[in-house]
C-alpha cells in the first residue's frame, strides 16, 4: 500500500492556493459525461453533492434515512468555528489553525489543518448567504462564543441546534438540484459494498432498505460521507444508524483505515441511567461557557448540591487547569472527571457524574439571557431527567461522541483506492488524536464545499476510464456476496437478538478501550471480542426475511461489521506505544497523569491494510512532518 500524501510544497498559507492552480480542471461541457456516486447526506455529503451537481457533474446521491436531512449531522448542537475575529479577541486563521493542531495533540497532518482553518471563513460566507439564522449581536453581526481549547471566541452557532440549521442549508441546496435533475436521489439506501475495476472505485451494490432488493450503481468515482463509527460501543450521542460498514466495507476492498482507536470521549453527557438504555444524549460543550463543574470535596458526600456549601466543593477544572478552566478541551476534560469519579467524589445514583452548575451565570446574567442561549438544551435535560437545570445543577458524564480515526485520506481527500474520495467524520485527516468542539461541521463543510469540487476534477481530468457498466463482472459478484452475506444472516436462526450482541460489545470496547486503556485489558478484548463473534455467527436471530423492511437485518450486517472492526481498534490501540489526546494508555502518562507522546517514535498515522478473512491486518505508517509548529507537551494550566 503507498501512503503518498499528495502535500504540496510552498509557503504553508500558500499550499492550498498553489495547489488548486495546479490541479486540472475538467472543461464544463465536458462535466455532464462524468457521473459521481455521493453516500451519505450530512454535512459533508450533503454539501459535497449540491456542489458537485451546480458544477455540472451528475450526482448519484444515496442514504439510509428516509429524507437525506435526517442524516446524523442534524443533531449537531453547539457551533462551527472560524477564525473572523468579529469579537476582535485576536483570533486568526493562523491561532485557529494552531489551536486545532495542538488540540488534536500533534498528530494531524499540519497542512490540511491549515486548509481547513484557511476555508473557515468562507464556509460561514457561504452559509449566511443560504440564510442559516447564525445567532446576531445587537448591531447585527453574527454573534460567536467560545468552546474547548481555544481563548477566543470563533464559535459561530444558531442556539443549541447549529446542525438543524446548517444542514437544512445543505439540503436546500441539494434539493435544488435533485429538482434540475442535476442530482439522482436514492433515499432508503444502504451501501453494502465498493466495486473496483481495474484497480479504480467505479460503483457501489447497495440494499434497497424498504423492498430488499439489491442494486448495483455505476461512476466515474465514488464519494464516500458515511460519518463516523461511534456506535460501536453500542451507547453514544451517534445517531441510532451512525455505522462503519460503508467505510469498512471499502477498507475490505483495499483503503486503508487510519488511527481507528482515535475517539473521542465527550464529557458532558446525561449520564447512563438503565440497563436497557440504548442511546446517550449530548449536553453540548458550549454549556461549558457558563457551566462550571464541580464535585463535593469530600467522597460520598450525600448531600443534595443546593445544600452542599461553596467551600466544600471542588471546581476541579478550574483548579487544574487555571487558563482553560470549565473549556479544558475534551479528552482533558472527560479523564479529569473520570479521576473524579473514580476518587469516590462522583455524584448521582451510580457515583458516574459530576455537576455542572449555572448558578453563578444566572446570577450574574440573569435567567432570561441563559434561556436565550440554551434554551433547547436545558429543556431537553428537563425533559429527560426530569430535574429543573435552572434550580439544580446538571449531572453529567463522559460518553463517546466522535471518531478522529478513519479511512486514510490524501489532501486531495482521496483513498489509498484511486477514485474513492472519502469526507467528513468518515476520513482521518484533520483532528489528529483529538477533536475540538465546532470543529466537525467546519471539517465537513469544508471537504464538501470547498475541498472536494477542486480535488475531484483534477482526478477527473487526469485519469482515463474504460467503459463500465453495471453489467460488468465485478458488479456481479459484488452483488453475489452481498446476496450470500444476508442469506448467511438470516440463515442462522439462534437465540440471542442483534441488540445483545450489539450491548455486550459496547460493554467490552467501553471498558477495555475508552477513556483509558492498558496492554493488559486490550489484549483481553481482543479474546472476548472474538468470541462474541464467534457466537454471533452462530446464535444471532433476525426475524423478518430479505424481502422487505427489516431493521433487525440492517443492524445485524452493522453488528457484524463492528464485530470485526473492534478488533482493528483494539489492535491499532496496542500499536500506539504512547498516549496522546484521546488514546490514553495508562503505562505512559505524566506525573500529573496528562496523556505523554512520545514524538521520536509514534509522530505518524497508523494505517491499516486489509489481510483477508482471518488474518492479521498489515500496518503500514505515515510520518508526520511539521514544518510550520513546534511539538510541545500540550498543556491547558
Ligand atoms: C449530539 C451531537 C452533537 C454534535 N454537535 C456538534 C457541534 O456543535 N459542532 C461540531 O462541529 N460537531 C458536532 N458534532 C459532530 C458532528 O455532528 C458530526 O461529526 C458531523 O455532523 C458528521 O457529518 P458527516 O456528514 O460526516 O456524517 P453524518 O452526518 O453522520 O452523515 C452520514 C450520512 O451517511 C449515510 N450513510 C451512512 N452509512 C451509509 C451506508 N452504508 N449506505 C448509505 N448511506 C450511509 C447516512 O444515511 C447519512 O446520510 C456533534 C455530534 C453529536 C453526536
Amino acid at each position: 500500500m503507498q501512503l503518498e500524501a499528495q502535500i504540496p510544497g510552498g509557503p504553508l498559507e500558500t499550499k492550498w492556493e498553489r495547489h488548486r492552480v495546479d490541479l486540472k480542471l475538467v472543461n464544463p461541457a465536458n462535466k455532464r459525461k462524468f457521473e459521481i456516486i455521493v453516500v451519505g447526506t450530512g454535512l459533508a455529503g450533503g454539501s459535497a453533492s449540491a456542489s458537485l451537481a451546480e458544477l455540472g457533474y451528475n450526482v448519484k446521491t444515496f442514504c439510509i434515512q428516509d429524507s437525506p436531512r435526517r442524516a446524523h449531522s442534524i443533531a449537531a448542537q453547539g457551533g462551527i468555528n472560524a477564525a473572523k475575529n468579529y469579537p476582535n479577541d485576536g483570533d486568526s486563521i493562523w491561532r485557529l489553525f494552531h489551536d486545532t493542531i495542538k488540540g488534536g495533540d500533534f498528530r494531524a497532518r499540519e497542512t490540511n489543518v491549515y486548509r481547513l482553518a484557511l476555508v473557515a471563513n468562507l464556509i460561514i460566507d457561504h452559509c449566511v448567504a443560504q440564510g442559516i439564522p447564525f445567532a446576531r449581536e445587537y448591531g447585527g453581526l453574527l454573534a460567536n462564543r467560545s468552546f474547548g481549547g481555544a481563548q477566543v471566541s470563533r464559535t459561530f452557532y444558531a442556539r443549541g441546534q447549529t446542525g438543524q440549521q446548517l444542514l437544512l442549508g445543505a439540503y436546500s441546496s441539494l434539493m435544488r438540484q435533485v429538482g434540475r435533475g442535476q442530482v439522482k436521489m436514492f433515499p432508503r439506501r444502504e451501501m453494502l459494498d465498493l466495486v473496483l475495476v481495474d484497480g479504480q472505485a467505479r460503483g457501489i451494490v447497495v440494499r434497497n432498505l424498504i423492498t430488499g432488493e439489491i442494486e448495483r450503481h455505476a461512476a466515474h468515482a465514488v464519494v464516500l460521507a458515511t460519518g463516523g463509527y461511534g456506535n460501536v460501543y453500542y451507547l453514544s450521542t451517534n445517531g441510532m444508524a451512525s455505522n462503519v460498514t460503508a467505510a469498512y466495507r471499502a477498507y475490505k476492498r483495499g483503503a486503508g483505515f487510519a488511527n481507528p482507536c482515535f475517539t473521542q470521549i465527550h464529557p458532558t453527557c446525561i449520564p447512563l441511567h438503565g440497563d436497557y438504555q440504548s442511546k446517550l444524549t449530548l449536553m453540548s460543550e458550549s454549556l461549558r461557557n457558563d457551566g462550571r463543574v464541580w464535585v463535593p470535596k469530600n467522597p460520598g458526600d450525600p448531600r443534595r448540591p443546593e445544600d452542599i456549601p461553596e467551600n466544600e466543593r471542588d471546581y476541579f477544572l478550574e483548579r487544574i487547569y487555571p487558563s482553560f478552566g470549565n473549556l479544558a478541551p475534551r479528552d482533558i476534560a472527560s479523564r479529569a472527571a473520570k479521576r473524579m469519579c473514580d476518587a469516590g467524589k462522583g455524584v448521582g445514583p451510580t457515583g458516574l457524574a459530576v455537576y455542572l452548575d449555572f448558578a453563578d451565570a444566572i446570577q450574574r446574567l440573569g435567567q432570561a439571557e441563559i434561556e436565550a442561549r440554551y434554551g433547547n438544551l436545558f429543556q431537553m435535560y428537563e425533559k429527560i431527567v426530569a430535574e429543573n437545570p435552572y434550580k439544580t445543577p446538571m449531572m453529567i458524564y463522559p460518553a463517546i461522541h466522535y471518531t478522529m480515526g478513519g479511512l486514510w485520506v490524501d489532501y486531495n481527500l482521496m483513498s489509498t483506492i484511486p477514485g474513492l474520495f472519502v469526507l467528513g467524520e468518515a476520513n482521518f485527516s484533520d483532528h489528529g488524536a483529538n477533536r475540538l468542539g465546532a470543529s466537525a461541521l467546519m471539517q465537513g463543510l469544508a471537504d464538501g464545499y470547498f475541498v472536494i469540487p477542486d480535488t475531484i476534477g483534477g482526478y477527473l481530468a487526469s485519469t482515463r476510464f474504460g467503459e463500465v457498466t453495471e453489467g460488468h463482472p465485478a458488479f456481479q459478484e459484488a452483488e453475489a456476496d452481498t446476496d450470500a452475506r444476508v442469506k448467511k444472516l438470516l440463515r442462522i436462526q439462534g437465540k440471542r437478538t442483534v441488540q445483545d450482541f450489539h450491548r455486550e460489545l459496547g460493554h467490552i470496547i467501553w471498558e477495555y478501550c475508552g477513556m483509558s486503556r492498558t496492554d493488559e485489558g486490550l489484549t483481553k478484548a481482543r479474546k472476548l471480542v472474538a468470541d462474541v463473534r464467534g457466537e454471533f455467527w452462530e446464535n444471532v436471530t433476525i426475524p423478518g426475511s430479505q424481502a422487505d423492511f427489516n431493521q433487525s437485518l440492517e443492524n445485524a450486517g452493522r453488528v457484524a461489521d463492528y464485530l470485526e472492526f473492534a478488533d482493528l481498534m483494539l489492535l491499532d490501540a496496542l500499536a500506539r506505544r504512547e498516549s496522546c489526546g484521546c488514546h490514553f494508555n495508562e503505562a505512559f502518562q505524566t506525573e500529573d497523569n496528562e496523556a505523554l507522546r512520545d514524538d521520536k517514535h509514534m509522530c505518524h498515522v497508523a494505517v491499516w491494510e486489509y489481510a483477508g478473512e482471518g488474518k492479521e491486518p498489515l500496518f503500514h505508517k505515515e510520518p508526520l512532518v511539521f514544518e510550520f509548529v513546534q511539538l510541545a507537551t500540550r498543556s491547558y494550566k
